[in-house]
């Protein structure tokens, strides 16, 4: 199993409109750590450590980052240099198609509002062990990284 560094988005990602979390959040993030991957966390809309603290992610994310808006592999390259994230990321997790496109990783359904009964996370989940067990996942929410 290769233990990966996995970037998720905050927006739609992991929280909806209304700033709750997204169900089986605080769930897969302890089971990704548990098998050994690292959970980072980034925002178009700046670093936002209070909003992952009081969800109670804080304990289970390496670090939590502002998340480039466009040009994606050359800004996360910058960033990298500068020292702004610690590394580029092995996987995305993201609402948003493109950025996971060019990064590559998981395009998610959008979480817009409260629902019990979503279970994204769980595929989300299962695709990260694909991954890291074979390196391909057959699920079409799966991105390979443009080159
Ligand atoms: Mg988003």
């Amino acid at each position: 199993m290769r233990p990966l560094h996995i970037f998720f988005d905050m927006d739609y990602t992991i929280l909806g409109m209304d700033g709750s979390l997204r169900p089986g959040v605080q769930e897969v993030f302890q089971r990704l750590r548990q098998d050994g991957h690292t959970i980072h966390i980034w925002s178009g809309m700046g670093v936002r450590w209070g909003e992952v603290r009081s969800n109670g992610l804080a304990n289970l994310v390496a670090g939590v980052y502002e998340k480039p808006l466009q040009d994606y592999r050359l800004a996360v390259q910058r960033m990298v240099e500068r020292g702004e994230i610690p590394r580029f990321p092995d996987l995305v997790v993201d609402d948003y198609p493109e950025i996971v496109s060019a990064l590559g990783g998981i395009v998610v359904r959008p979480y817009f509002w409260p629902n019990p009964n979503d279970r994204e996370m769980e595929r989300v989940y299962q695709i990260i062990c694909d991954l890291s067990t074979n390196g391909h996942s057959p699920d079409q929410a799966f991105r390979r990284p443009a080159t």
